[in-house]
């Protein structure tokens, strides 16, 4: 019988094993794929964004800040570099805070975590689908769907959310948590390109801005991002995109109106009375005017979503037309309802309700000796490394309690 065994082998749970196995305890880690870490290979865009400078719990959403606190004072952003220096890998923080391994590639974190874990005296198994877990007298007993069997005093779910089902989190953890009677949390995408109401994106298919996009719920603005904006055939995607998709998507969820608005004009270009003159120096058409502005296939989708024709001259445009055209040039408003589906998503929002979980050892409140940790909790983070870190962070915490 092993003192503690991990379900999945993916940020949390190779995190918790290396901790654990430190600690002088045997551990037995069952991966379901044949490689362990198979998400991680594919995150940051085969960078791998581990954390972020700016580790604060704010950045954190489903749990409230008092179940994510503990475990992000215990493995802080610095804990975490030397977590991972003490693996033989050095974490580096680029100019806008988010953190990633020197080498930035992936496979040097699915590498350092793997043969950290061995060498402490992890057993990692693969292959090992768990079908199901019973809690008996003195332990836990895990069976795989090939009828082997696992004995161990503890047990952790560390089985991940349900996004990228082809990395093997397809979201069968949650079912093995509400065995032991956990609540699940509805679950949906976060970290996900936005659908919009309309046809306007899809005209603009494939035009690329940098910009500010803000949102609104309800008309009362929740956030800011700038970056890159995408418009894609089923409406929007880029940074500011998908840092805002998860309060979007909780927002059409709870029967709210959200909205997104484009800021088209650089931060030099936001002064009415230069945009007036700009507009009084051309004789042409709004169109024509607007196309030595603005990327070249937005003017005409923009200015018929606005109501003004592409041609009109500038000179026969009223004052209050000209104030329309320049409000809207600030904030170009689209409408969101829905998303790419979770497959496409990069965090799954919702999971097992944190209620149930001591916030300060990630054991469950239910069923003494078992512990959920990583993406498989109802708690999601911001884009920027936030995901990665709370699975360590929940994962090396968790290591301390068993
Ligand atoms: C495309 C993409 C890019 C991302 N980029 C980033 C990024 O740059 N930064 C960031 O912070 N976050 C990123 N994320 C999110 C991040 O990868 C996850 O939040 C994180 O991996 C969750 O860790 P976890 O250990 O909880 O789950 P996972 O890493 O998903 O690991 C769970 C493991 O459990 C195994 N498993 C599941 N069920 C069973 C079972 N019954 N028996 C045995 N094994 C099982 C799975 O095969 C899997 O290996 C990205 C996600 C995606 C999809």
């Amino acid at each position: 019988m092993f003192d503690a065994l991990i379900l999945g082998g993916g940020a949390a749970g190779l995190a918790c094993a290396i901790q654990a196995a430190k600690r002088g305890l045997s551990v037995c880690v069952l991966e379901r794929n044949e490689v362990f870490g198979k998400k991680i290979r594919a995150t940051g865009n085969g960078r791998c964004n581990v954390s972020h400078i700016d580790m604060q719990p704010f950045h954190y959403h489903g749990a409230g800040h008092d179940f994510v606190n503990p475990a992000l004072q215990a493995c802080s952003e610095t804990v975490l570099a030397d977590f991972f220096a003490t693996l033989g890998m050095p974490l580096t923080a680029l100019e806008d805070g988010r953190v990633f391994p020197h080498s930035l590639q992936a496979k040097t974190v699915v590498h350092a975590l793997t043969k950290g874990a061995q060498e402490a005296g992890a057993e990692l198994v693969s292959n090992a689908y768990c079908k199901h877990v019973e809690k008996e007298t003195g332990g836990f007993t895990a069976t795989l769907f090939d009828n082997r069997t696992v004995r161990a005093k503890k047990c952790v779910l560390a089985t991940g959310g349900a996004s990228m089902k082809k990395s093997g989190s397809d979201g069968n953890g949650y079912a093995l948590a509400e065995r032991f009677s956990h609540t699940v949390k509805d679950t949906f995408p976060g970290i996900v390109a936005l659908h919009l109401q309309g046809r306007i994106h899809k005209e603009l298919d494939g035009v690329k801005i940098p910009s500010k996009l803000t949102l609104t719920i309800d008309g009362q603005k929740i956030r800011e991002d700038r970056g890159d904006i995408l418009f894609t055939s089923y409406g929007l995607s880029g940074p500011p995109v998908l840092q805002q998709s998860r309060h979007v998507l909780w927002a059409l969820k709870n029967g709210r109106t959200p909205a997104l608005s484009l800021c088209l004009l650089r931060e030099d270009w936001m002064h009415t009375e230069k945009l007036y003159a700009f507009f009084k120096a051309h004789k042409s058409t709004a169109g024509d005017a607007l196309r030595l502005l603005l990327h070249d296939r937005i003017p005409g989708p923009f200015l018929r979503d606005i109501g003004l024709k592409e041609n009109v001259p500038l000179a026969s445009l009223q004052h209050r037309d000209l104030q329309k055209l320049i409000a809207a040039l600030r904030s170009w408003t689209f409408l969101p309802n829905g998303s790419r589906p979770l497959e496409h998503a990069q965090v799954t929002c919702g999971g097992v309700d944190t209620d149930e979980i001591h916030a300060e050892t990630m054991e469950s409140k239910r069923v003494p000796g078992l512990y959920c940790i990583g993406e498989l909790l109802d708690v999601d983070g911001d884009c920027g490394g936030y995901n990665l870190h709370w699975a360590f962070a929940s994962g090396i915490l968790c290591a301390k309690a068993l």
